[in-house]
């Protein structure tokens, strides 16, 4: 069974943050300069004053407007055509309904599911997305983030990793790097080399 993470993978969410955080806070910074996903290192700013920025965003209109990654909301039912979407967040409880009903409008037609982990904003009230994996019987994630990755990866489970500015270097036997869905789905689904 195949796992999703969705910010990044599903979602657009930096594209969104970016411009959000431009109108805010009158700071810019492109998206190939993401050297890390904790947003603080990225910004230099306190980490309180950037989850509050992100609270603010997830409030936001233009929130509910972040674009699926092209080539998502094509492949992924196809990977998952006899069970439900397992999706893999580390976006907050407190937004639970904003994410279902996002998640509604791009995959309608298709049964899925959606676990929290406690990684980013619940640290360890709730469990890691590779107990979350190992629970569910999810043997391959698709992530951008590179620490989750590698806590996968080492737990046994098949991680493929979109390559992206805030994951240079992270590397694992178990951890295959791409960079489109494209390239994943070809990955995934041998059929589809056929
Ligand atoms: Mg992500």
């Amino acid at each position: 069974m195949i796992g999703f993470d969705l910010d990044e993978i599903v979602f657009e969410f930096i594209d969104g943050l970016i411009p959000f955080i431009k109108e805010k806070e009158g700071i810019h910074i492109s998206k190939k300069d993401f050297h890390s996903y904790n947003l603080y290192e990225v910004y230099n700013i306190s980490k309180e004053k950037t989850d509050s920025l992100v609270f603010e965003f997830y409030e936001s209109e233009e929130f509910d407007k972040i674009l699926p990654v092209e080539g998502a909301v094509q492949a992924i039912p196809l990977l998952c055509s006899s069970y439900k979407i397992p999706f893999i967040t580390s976006r907050p409880v407190k937004i639970k309904e904003k994410t279902i009903s996002h998640l509604n409008k791009y995959f309608p037609s298709h049964p899925f599911e959606l676990h929290h982990s406690g990684d980013y904003f619940a640290g360890s009230l709730l469990t890691s997305k590779a107990e979350i994996c190992m629970s569910c019987g999810i043997d391959t994630i698709i992530e951008d983030n590179g620490s989750y990755a590698l806590n996968c990866a080492r737990e046994g489970i098949n991680v493929v990793l979109f390559t992206k500015p805030w994951n240079k270097g992270v590397e694992h036997p178990l951890i295959k790097r791409v960079d489109s869905w494209s390239e994943a789905y070809r990955y995934l689904n041998p059929l589809a080399n056929a």
